[in-house]
């Protein structure tokens, strides 16, 4: 065969950004407001820092309005909540994002318990992830990147109801919800993790394998059936002389082995990582689509 067909998750954002910009220039004729996005962030973490300006330009870009709140390092609980419940309370926010991970010195669970679950744009409050676990029961938001893997598997015309699905990682921001999202899908689902014993002989058997483990390109050729469909979450940096940076971005997935067996293959980068950002203004949107709806 020719190889896998490669996915292109940037231009598929780009299309997504450009939609919902259009959308959004709609929304401001019908009902005089734009989407507002509440964007925070605790402490200086460089990776958190790079995440936080990335969605906070790309809200620019489609005319959503962000709201920067930007907390020392130093924050108290005490005080991340009650920036939290401020942000819940204001009209002009239909989005509340906290960007994660937290100092050590902050409870994480209880600032998401904190966020109104009809702001939650990341979907990690617990009760919309309890919703995502249970038959019958929708959340009003899934989570980003899991959204993003299933918008992926959508747009290139992929089938997921019937089909063996692979997810390999099981944390609580990637792994457990795409899985619970390709069994809300009708797949029928195994979850791979560091305790699996051969790991190799059970994704060979999936149709769609979601790579999330963190693991620089465990994933090879041979563990791969041949057309079956490779999501890569994975986004790790490894070290590389030849690059002015000194490393450059590599997935979990051995990209250059499973091209060649694989039917359809995402990039690293240039896959998974532009649809978060792409899902979380489609979130913001539906949630102000929702909201103003009901102001009328
Ligand atoms: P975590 O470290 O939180 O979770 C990794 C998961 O993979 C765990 O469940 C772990 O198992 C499992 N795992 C680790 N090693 C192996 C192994 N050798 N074999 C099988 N399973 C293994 O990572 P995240 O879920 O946060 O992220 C996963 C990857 O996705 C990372 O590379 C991250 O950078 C990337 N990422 C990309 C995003 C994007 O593109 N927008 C967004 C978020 C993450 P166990 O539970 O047993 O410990």
């Amino acid at each position: 065969s020719g190889g896998a067909q490669i996915i292109d998750g940037k231009l598929i954002a780009k299309q997504i950004h450009w939609s919902i910009a259009q959308e959004i220039t709609t929304l401001k004729e019908r009902h005089d407001k734009v989407p507002g996005l509440a964007v925070l962030i605790v402490g200086e973490r460089k990776d958190s820092q790079t995440y936080v300006r990335m969605k906070r330009k790309a809200c620019a870009e489609v005319g959503i309005k962000s709201f920067d709140v930007d907390l020392p390092a130093t924050a108290t609980e005490e005080e991340i909540l009650d920036a939290v419940l401020a942000l819940n309370a204001n009209p002009e926010i239909q989005g509340i994002l906290v960007q994660l991970p937290l100092p050590k010195h902050v409870n994480e669970q209880k600032i998401l318990l904190a966020i109104s679950i009809e702001k939650d744009v990341d979907g990690f409050h617990p009760l919309n992830i309890g919703n995502l676990t249970m038959k019958g029961r929708e959340p009003l938001f899934s989570p980003c990147t899991p959204k993003g893997c299933i918008e992926l598997l959508k747009e290139s015309g992929i089938a997921i109801a019937g089909k063996r699905a692979v997810v390999v990682g099981r944390s609580n921001i990637v792994g457990m919800p795409v899985a619970l999202m390709l069994n809300n899908r009708d797949a029928t689902v195994t979850i791979v993790h560091s305790r699996t014993k051969n790991p190799e002989a059970i994704i060979r058997e999936a149709d769609i394998v979601i790579a999330a483990a963190g693991q620089p390109l465990m994933i090879k050729g041979d563990w791969i059936k041949p057309g079956a469909a490779v999501i890569d979450v994975g986004t790790n940096s490894v070290d590389d002389p030849s690059k002015k940076s000194g490393y450059r971005l590599v997935g979990d997935v051995d990209f250059e082995e499973v091209k060649k067996v694989a039917g359809f293959i995402t990039p690293v980068p240039g896959g998974v990582g532009p649809m978060t950002i792409a899902m979380l203004l489609q979130n913001t949107l539906e949630s102000a689509k929702r909201m103003f709806a009901l102001e009328g």
